[in-house]
């Protein structure tokens, strides 16, 4: 991770940290309060261990008599009486754990750092935060699978003897699946096929289950992706915008063609696509573009990942808005 974090995003994730050290002592001090309630046995031993570890911190820093003697004694005693608490609690029907701070991440003991430098739950909290404010300026709305309306395509075979309803259930089926087993290094998906055919409405069902079961989700249409890239390239923002996508654990990019056909668009679109299939994780993306005004928009090197590295899936029917506005109509 560079240097330019997002103050908001670095500072919820440091309040969240924060939060989730508070949260792992409350919990240890009301351990404390109940066990030395019922358990007062317990409760005198743990005050003891306390007392030993007073002493053997006094002893450290007095540095005075038969020093190391006495740390080892100390150590040990504290050991012994450490032991005894485990079975204790075990006898009184506690977790042998119960009087021991449970921290979120038991690397850096929810202090956020290690040896000075940030740990990676530090990071991770960054990198979900940097999405979340990437997401606010997203227009597209988020749908629940149960929204989808089969309905809405055809049972009758289009000219080349393909049932669009059929098709529609098998990709809906797949989309499914895709969530049930979605994992940081799942595949790629290319969603193509006529304006209307419900390639954003799939790809907002996606993008919101998988932030529901807690994944780095960023969804935006390409065309919005990369005018904020722009503006923080040419510094009129601060942001990170391509560095936020680059990180997140899924990236849908919707609308593929949509954008201006600039230098700076395709070169920061081909390194979006390009870097995320060598760190092999996911990128979703869709476009109302036919593969041969694909040919001629870009380059052949980003059609190749395409067509080479993603899972493709053609979209059949008559566009829905039309439908949708027929039916409203009658
Ligand atoms: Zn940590």
């Amino acid at each position: 991770m560079n240097n330019n974090i997002s103050p908001t995003a670095f500072t919820k994730a440091a309040s969240e940290i924060e939060s989730r050290r508070n949260k792992a002592f409350q919990t240890l001090e009301l351990h404390k309060a109940e066990i030395s309630q019922k358990a007062p046995e317990i409760d005198s031993l743990y005050n003891r261990i306390l007392k030993t570890s007073i002493d053997l911190s006094r002893a450290i820093i007095s540095h005075s008599g038969d020093i190391d003697k006495i740390i080892d004694e100390l150590k040990n005693k504290n050991l012994q009486n450490q032991l005894k608490i485990k079975v204790m609690l075990r006898e009184f029907g506690y977790p042998e754990d119960y009087l021991t701070a449970k921290f979120t991440c038991p690397i850096c003991d929810d202090s956020g750092y290690v040896n000075g430098n940030r740990c990676n739950c530090f990071n991770e909290l960054i990198k979900k935060y940097t999405v979340e404010e990437l997401n606010e300026s997203c227009k597209i709305e988020l749908h629940d699978f149960e929204e989808f309306n089969m309905e809405l395509y055809s049972n009758i075979p289009d000219s080349s003897g393909i049932i669009p309803r059929e098709r529609m259930s098998d990709i809906l089926a797949q989309c499914k699946n895709y969530v049930d087993t979605f994992s940081k290094n799942s595949c790629s998906l290319f969603f193509f096929g006529n304006t209307g055919l419900g390639k954003t409405f799939i790809s907002s069902m996606i993008a919101k289950a998988l932030i529901e079961k807690g994944f780095n989700v960023a969804f935006d249409s390409i065309n919005n992706f990369l005018i904020r890239a722009e503006n923080d390239h040419f510094r009129r923002s601060n942001g990170n915008t391509v560095e936020a996508i680059i990180n997140a654990d899924l990236v849908i990019l919707d609308d593929l063609g949509s954008e201006f056909s600039t230098p700076f668009n395709n070169s920061t679109l081909y390194n979006i696509i390009n870097t995320r299939i060598n760190m092999e994780v996911p990128t979703i993306v869709s476009t109302n573009l036919s593969l041969s005004e694909l040919n001629d928009k870009y380059d052949d090197r980003i059609i190749s990942r395409f067509t080479g590295m993603y899972n493709t899936y053609r979209f059949f029917g008559t566009d829905i808005r039309q439908i949708k506005r027929r039916m409203k109509d009658r």
